[in-house]
C-alpha cells in the first residue's frame, strides 16, 4: 500500500455514543493493512475492553495514561496540577514513541477532553500535530474540540445523541461500553 497517502487528521466528537468506538474500528482496519498503529487512552480510569483486545493484533502498541478516579471538578489542585503533568509527559512519551517505531496512525482516545478540561496542555498537542512526521494519521477523540483543533483536522466527524440509555437510569456496561 501508498503510506506517502497517510498523514490526516481526524476528530470524533458529538455527544452521542461510538467516539472511541469507530476510532477503535479504524485501529482494525489499519492492522488489516499492515499499518503500525500506537494508541494512547487519556482520562481512562480503568483497563478498557478494548485495550485487551486490541494488544493482541498485529502491529498495534497500546499505552495508558495515568489512571484518573475523580472527574476533574472533584480534584484538589494538586491533584490537577499532577495528572496535567504525567498527560504532558504522556502526550511526548506518544510523540516519541511513534518517531522510534515508524508509526503510521496514532489513536488519541478522550485527548480532546483532556484538554477541554484543562489535564493537558492543548499548545502541547498542536504543537505536535503541527509538527508531527508527516505520513503519521492522527484519530483524536472527545467532546467540545477548541477551534484551533477543528481549524487543522482534515475530518471531523460529530455523532449526535438522539436517544442514549444513561438517560433511563442504566449505566455503563462491560462489553458495551466499557
Ligand atoms: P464509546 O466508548 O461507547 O464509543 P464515546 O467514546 O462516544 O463512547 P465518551 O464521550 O467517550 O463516549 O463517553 C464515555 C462513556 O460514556 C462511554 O462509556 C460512552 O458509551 C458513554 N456515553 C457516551 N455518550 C453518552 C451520553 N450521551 N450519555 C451518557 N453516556 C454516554
Ligand atoms: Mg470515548
Amino acid at each position: 500500500m501508498d503510506k506517502n497517502k497517510l498523514g490526516l487528521i481526524h476528530i470524533y466528537t458529538g455527544n452521542g455514543k461510538g467516539k472511541t468506538t469507530a476510532a477503535m474500528g479504524l485501529i482494525l482496519r489499519a492492522s488489516g493493512r499492515g499499518l503500525k498503529v500506537i494508541l494512547g487512552q487519556f482520562m481512562k480510569g480503568r483497563e478498557t475492553g478494548e485495550l485487551r483486545t486490541l494488544q493482541l493484533l498485529p502491529g498495534v502498541e497500546v499505552f495508558r495514561g495515568k489512571p484518573i478516579t475523580k472527574f476533574s471538578f472533584q480534584m484538589s489542585e494538586t491533584e490537577k496540577a499532577e495528572v496535567l503533568q504525567s498527560h504532558n509527559c504522556f502526550i511526548r512519551e506518544l510523540s516519541r514513541r511513534c518517531e522510534e517505531t515508524g508509526a503510521d496512525l496514532l489513536v488519541l482516545d478522550e485527548v480532546i477532553g483532556a484538554c477541554g478540561v484543562k489535564l493537558l496542555d492543548e499548545s502541547l498537542l498542536i504543537d505536535f500535530l503541527k509538527h508531527k512526521p508527516e505520513h503519521l494519521e492522527v484519530v483524536m477523540t472527545g467532546r467540545n474540540p477548541s477551534s484551533e483543533l477543528l481549524g487543522i483536522a482534515d475530518y471531523v466527524s460529530e455523532v449526535v445523541k438522539r436517544k442514549h440509555p444513561f438517560d433511563k437510569g442504566i449505566p455503563a456496561r462491560e462489553g458495551i461500553e466499557k
